[in-house]
């Protein structure tokens, strides 16, 4: 057994918690920054010194030499450029150990490389990083040293967003206070604020360092790009919730320290449906914080299969035919006050605040479904969405059967008299308990499926930040309340407007409910004929972003301007082309230097084979035919090679944008897949020696 550690003891202990704070800060500056943290504001600067150098003695009697202002740039991933707190040594050549409060709340990286989508040009490159006092710093263990993190936002010298966290935050407020009016409605006065939280599950693969560095398309893509099934799938159903192998397990355990100590409250562990597939998801949290941590979560699981000698794959769709991975992003909301407002309670008929938050968020996802599903595009994701394995690219709402049923009462009568009760689950053994059965079973194929007390949404990627799928959460229902309090504020009757207004959301809305099998073709149908939007990939989902519907939505609650929104789209078709082109780059390096010449060693020793086997006497058809069947996909493999290079080539030398995008989609990707085929069939049909890359079941079924 290896070493024992005690997780109460290490839990956060690389966060500078707000208990730390407590402890360090001198009590007036102490109430500053809980007043900041909780109503907002600013900190003044005389506090900041304070906090910074209580910040610093911390961090440095852990060991930390540097600090970074840690921040989300539109690539999806983090950055950080670290400072050490050396000064310049005094006369003696002695040298103190700085950080100022200004370095704390402000950082001036020299951002002129990342995306901006147009908003900066290089020669006015500034970029600020601002501290989000809400996201506690934290201690970053790396080869590096320990670096001192300081989440922050990211913004352009004119103050636009250049980053994913600056309008999440916007849309917290926005949402907060579009909440507050409506739980005010019904009579609670002491809620000064509503949270959304978020509990996002991360799936991943492991695979084994020295298979993957044999992989160019793994290292350079994430993915594989070529490969064909291994004799075994996911069929048989046992990796799910399988026992944990010990390399894994020791892996997991591993993890969970890590991010234990940073403060992440992992929970649950377990196999997932693919071979050499894994899930974690930690206790949910307040949605930046929830945002920042699985951007921990991601490289920290990068880093721990480092020291295991594996390499974690948070690609959307790693392997062709076996399941990809996502990331069920639960979401809910409450009030500082302790009420979760999407806790239906026993009798969700009588439940009238629950009714008109669930009528709103039927009208904001109905309204806004093309938004939603942007919100849940990336490159990776186009593999999944609508392909059986994970949701449809359409977006639905499920109710469960209790819900179904009183909104079906609500929209027929304007009565919901009475609500289906969970019972009692009958085990049939008698040293067994009965269960108290939940008023409601699960559907795993649906979208955005209500689990509860709280909204699964279950489209988002693997590989992506959570950021955007909780702003347009959170953007998108903050609307619908506004509009709901709008009217209700102004009712003379107060009872009589909010059950109409109940009655007028669901009829309106009630085309998004959908309780059936979203992976289904009918359901295809279904929805074409309730008119709901089917948007089939990345590239056709990004132009959702400015629609008049979307930029008068996004502008009435300030959370992206339309200069913001534009430089997004830029990005965000920039982002598709630049990764479909390293793929086919990948593809053609790969499918040139490796493939077709060990297929061409291995059609010359058939050949000889074919002249020895004849010369000595014997009938050498089989290998003569073998010989002309692998002949065969050697040359359907260099044609469709040339017309990847073909496509490759028109869609490398046009403008960035959104045609290239598209030609990127329709023309490169179509090549890829024609190029993949035939090689797929030659790795069935030559000798495993030759083959230049470990195959599938190497991958899958060895780690
Ligand atoms: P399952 O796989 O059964 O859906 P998991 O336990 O893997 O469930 O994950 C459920 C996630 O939902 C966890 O991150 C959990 O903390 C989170 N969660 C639970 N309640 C809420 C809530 N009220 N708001 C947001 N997230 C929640
Ligand atoms: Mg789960």
């Amino acid at each position: 057994m290896s070493e024992v550690f005690n997780v109460e003891e290490i839990f956060a202990k690389n966060v500078f918690t707000i208990g730390k704070m407590k402890q360090r800060l001198p009590r007036n500056v102490y109430k500053e920054v809980k007043k900041v943290m909780d109503q907002g504001g600013e900190l003044s600067l005389a506090a900041a010194d304070v906090v910074a150098k209580a910040m610093k003695d911390w961090a440095v009697e852990n060991g930390a030499t540097h600090y970074t202002h840690w921040f989300q740039p539109l690539t999806g991933i983090t950055a950080e450029k670290h400072d050490s707190f050396v000064t310049h040594p005094d006369e003696e050549g002695k040298m103190l150990m700085e950080f100022s409060g200004k370095e704390l709340i402000k950082g001036e990286p020299d951002a002129s490389s990342f995306p901006s989508g147009g908003l900066r040009a290089t020669f006015e490159a500034r970029g600020y990083t601002a501290w989000d006092i809400t996201s506690p710093a934290f201690l970053k263990e790396a080869a590096t040293g320990v670096i001192l993190c300081i989440p922050t936002a990211f913004c352009s010298y004119t103050g636009e967003a250049l980053d994913k966290k600056t309008p999440l935050l916007r849309s917290m407020e926005a949402i907060s206070e579009q909440a507050v009016r409506i739980v005010r409605l019904f009579g609670n006065t002491e809620a000064t604020k509503v949270v959304a939280s978020v509990g996002p599950e991360q799936e991943y693969f492991l695979v084994d360092k020295d298979k993957y560095l044999q992989r160019p398309d793994l290292i350079f893509a994430g993915r594989t790009l070529f490969g064909a099934p291994a004799p075994k799938g996911q069929e048989m159903e046992d990796h799910y919730f399988g026992v944990i192998r010990e390399r894994i397990g020791a892996y997991m355990k591993d993890l969970n320290e890590e991010l234990w100590k940073l403060g992440v409250s992992a929970k649950t562990q377990h196999n997932e449906v693919a071979p050499a597939q894994h899930e974690m998801a930690p206790i949910y949290e307040t949605a930046n914080i929830a945002v920042d941590h699985n951007q921990i979560v991601m490289e920290t699981m990068k880093r721990v299969a480092v020291r295991h000698d594996m390499r974690c794959l948070l690609h959307e769709k790693p392997f062709a035919g076996v399941n990809g991975s996502g990331k069920h992003n639960n979401w809910s909301l409450g009030t500082d006050n302790g009420v979760n407002l999407l806790d239906p309670g026993d009798t969700p008929n009588e439940n009238i605040q629950f009714l008109l938050v669930l009528a709103c968020i039927m009208k904001a996802v109905d309204t806004h479904a093309d938004l939603l599903r942007q919100s849940a595009s990336d490159v990776g994701n186009d593999h999944r969405l609508g392909a059986n394995e994970a949701p449809p690219a359409i977006i639905s709402m499920f109710l469960g059967e209790q819900l179904e049923d009183v909104v079906k009462q609500l929209v027929e009568t304007g009565i919901a008299s009475s609500c289906k009760e969970g019972g009692v689950l009958e085990t049939g053994v008698s040293t067994l308990p009965n269960f108290e059965k939940d008023a409601t079973d699960r559907n795993r194929t649906s979208p955005f499926a209500f689990t509860g007390n709280k909204f699964e949404f279950r489209m988002v990627g693997s590989a992506d930040s959570i950021a955007s799928p909780n702003t347009i959460l959170n953007a998108i229902v903050a609307e619908a309340f506004c509009e709901a309090a709008d009217v209700l504020e102004k009712a003379d009757n107060f009872e009589l407007a909010v059950h109409d207004l109940i009655k007028e959301y669901m009829t309106k809305h009630q085309r998004i409910i959908f309780n059936g099998d979203g992976y289904s073709d009918e359901w295809v149908l279904e929805a074409e004929r309730r008119g709901l939007p089917n948007i089939k990939s990345m590239v056709e989902a990004v132009e959702t972003l400015t629609t008049d519907k979307a930029v008068k939505l996004f502008e009435k609650f300030h959370i992206f301007t339309k200069a913001e929104l534009e430089s997004r789209e830029e990005v965000l078709y920039e982002t598709y082309a630049k990764t479909i082109n390293i793929e086919a780059l990948t593809m053609i390096d790969m499918a040139s230097k490796q493939i077709i010449p060990a297929v061409v060693k291995y059609t010359k020793s058939l050949a000889d084979t074919v002249i020895a086997v004849k010369e000595a006497g014997a009938d050498a058809s089989v290998q003569a035919g073998l010989l002309a069947g692998v002949s065969a996909k050697l040359a359907e493999t260099k044609a469709a090679l040339g017309k990847l290079q073909e496509a490759e080539d028109k869609a490398n030398a046009m403008g960035e944008g959104r045609a290239q995008a598209f030609v990127y989609k329709d023309e490169v990707k179509a090549a890829m897949d024609a190029l993949r085929a035939p090689v797929d069939e030659l790795e069935m049909l030559v000798d495993k020696e030759v083959w230049p890359y470990p195959t599938y079941a190497d991958l899958m079924f060895e780690v």
